[in-house]
């Protein structure tokens, strides 16, 4: 188990008329290397429970666990869990800065205090890893488009080889084509070298594709936990939270409910329900 939030509470303004309960008695736990999805409408959580993984925000309440260590003892080292848990923000091609796309990339672990050579070859590894093209290594950030800016804040921090990598709707504002490539590159990186994942999003119907496993997030509190069959076959759980199925699951369930064929709605992928279809049409 890489990361594990016990009764995990936030509370934003604590002690003021302006107190907002982020966080609800939030109990996870994350295994290592699996492709993790956290759901939620705006306002839900996400990105408050994020920053806590990492331990950008302290929790007003609980523990957090990271390889069996609690992050808020006294003597634990918070630059080594933040060099071994690594977290893009949303729209993370804000905060390029440097000159050109290549020392951008090498910042992060310069910072580890790598030597220079360890650092270069990580940054132009990163880089063709996320597919920015070679002619654009020594371009300002700011001449690149919103897509290749992206790839490239991302690259910034899978060169420090996390363990754990947080993305914060990674997809927000992506074209599709450009939301696949970078779930696809997410996925190689978790399935390659067994970096764990943990992404949030509220796009419901990219999710349940890559994802091992879904949490599902509601005013603070974690609602829903399982693979993503377990999920979406709670179908009236998540309507009441305001949430709805993936695509494929609602025609799914349509031709199930209205129209009496024997298909499984919790199915969430096209190739999932391919099958249930052939099936239903062999029978
Ligand atoms: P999500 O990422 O799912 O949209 P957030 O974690 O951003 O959700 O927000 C959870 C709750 O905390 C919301 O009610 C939001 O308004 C509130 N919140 C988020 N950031 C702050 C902040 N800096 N100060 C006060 N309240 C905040
Ligand atoms: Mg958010």
């Amino acid at each position: 188990m890489s990361i594990i939030l016990d009764h995990v509470n936030y509370v934003y303004g604590e002690d003021t008329p302006l107190a907002v309960h982020a966080l609800n008695d939030i109990c996870l736990k994350i295994p290592d290397g699996q492709f993790i999805g956290i759901i939620g409408h705006t306002g839900s959580g996400k990105s408050t429970l994020m920053q806590h993984m990492n331990g950008l925000i302290r929790a007003t309440g609980g523990h957090i666990y990271f390889n069996g260590e609690d992050i808020y003892d006294k003597d634990y080292d918070m630059k080594k869990l933040r060099s071994k848990v690594g977290l893009v923000f949303q729209y993370p091609e804000h905060q390029l800065f440097e000159i050109d796309v290549f020392s951008d990339v090498c910042f992060g672990p310069k910072n580890l205090g790598l030597d220079k050579k360890e650092v270069e070859l990580r940054a132009y590894d990163a880089l063709k890893k996320v597919g920015l093209p070679d002619e654009l290594f020594y371009q300002s950030p700011f001449e690149l488009s919103g897509g290749q800016k992206r790839r490239v804040a991302i690259a910034g921090v899978l060169a420090m080889k996390p363990e754990v990598l947080i993305l914060d709707e990674p997809t927000a504002g992506l074209d599709p084509v450009g939301v696949s490539e970078l779930m696809h590159l997410l996925q190689d990186v978790c399935r390659q070298q067994n970096t764990t994942i943990i992404l949030s999003t509220h796009d419901i119907d990219v999710v349940p594709i890559y994802a091992d496993v879904i949490d599902v997030m509601d005013q603070g509190h974690v609602i829903a936990h399982g693979t993503p069959e377990e999920i979406f076959a709670q179908p009236e759980l998540l309507r009441s939270h305001h949430l709805r199925l993936p695509r494929i699951s609602h025609l799914l369930e349509i031709l199930q409910k209205e129209d009496g064929w024997d298909v499984d709605a919790s199915v969430s992928t096209i190739s999932g329900a391919r099958k249930e279809l052939l099936h239903h049409a062999a029978n």
